[in-house]
């Protein structure tokens, strides 16, 4: 395939390549009672798909700052991963098919996500992924959380892959309007459910699908090149 067909697929990883959300949020349940505070399903939903210095400083005020909100972040994705570890991550409906086509396809992959990099290496190394993503952004890589479009921009560069030519896959509102603020194409997947269908499209969704199992390389083709 010449070089100016190629793309690029960037990938949102929570809700999109795996639900992995209860395992958060029991992590946080766990590390705020801790820190004498409870943790809501309310404060989840307030916080879900931002980096960890944003939703530490939404839990406390901003009263934890600096290497102490590194300290707390890090012991809450500990606990996350030795849950992940445990319990073991399944690949949501249509994911591994579409990873494998698309990269027969010779499209480029990578992962774009807020979550911290041990994070991403876990699911990788849990579902036997890796090999079908050629880069990877993670939370220490950015500065600026989704709906800023860093992450992808960032991703799509690493995989050098003109942003006209990449197409996102999301299941978050943040994630659509970061991919759509980068000028890409974006997928958006209904299935584990944190965002309605009208939503997405409304924040600018190209195509939006219940599960993955609707997608073909070819219609990521047809989005790059539309
Ligand atoms: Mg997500």
């Amino acid at each position: 395939m010449a070089t100016d067909n190629l793309i690029a697929v960037l990938w949102d990883m929570d809700g999109t390549l795996v639900d992995t959300a209860e395992l958060h949020f029991h992590a946080w349940v766990r590390i705020c009672k801790e820190y004498g505070r409870d943790f809501t399903r309310e404060d989840f939903t307030a916080t879900f798909g931002k980096r960890n210095p944003e939703i530490i400083d939404y839990l406390f005020d901003g009263k934890i700052k600096g290497p102490d909100a590194d300290k707390l972040g890090y012991q809450k994705e500990e606990y996350y991963r030795g849950e992940s570890r445990k319990t073991g991550i399944e690949l949501l409906p249509g994911v591994l098919n579409l990873l494998k086509s698309l990269n027969e396809s010779g499209a480029k992959q990578a992962i774009g996500s807020s979550a911290p990099k041990g994070n991403l290496e876990l699911i990788l190394e849990l579902t036997g992924i890796g090999k079908y993503m050629q880069a990877m952004v993670a939370m220490e890589d950015t500065q600026r959380g989704k709906p800023d479009p860093q992450v992808f921009l960032m991703g799509a560069e690493k995989l050098k892959i003109q942003p006209r030519r990449a197409v996102v896959v999301e299941d978050a509102i943040a994630g659509v309007q970061a991919a759509k603020a980068g000028g890409m194409k974006c997928v958006a997947v209904t299935f584990v459910g944190h965002h309605s269908a009208e939503k997405l499209k409304e924040a600018g969704a190209d195509r939006v699908v219940k599960t993955l199992e609707d997608m073909s390389a070819e219609d990521f083709y047809k989005l790059a090149e539309g």
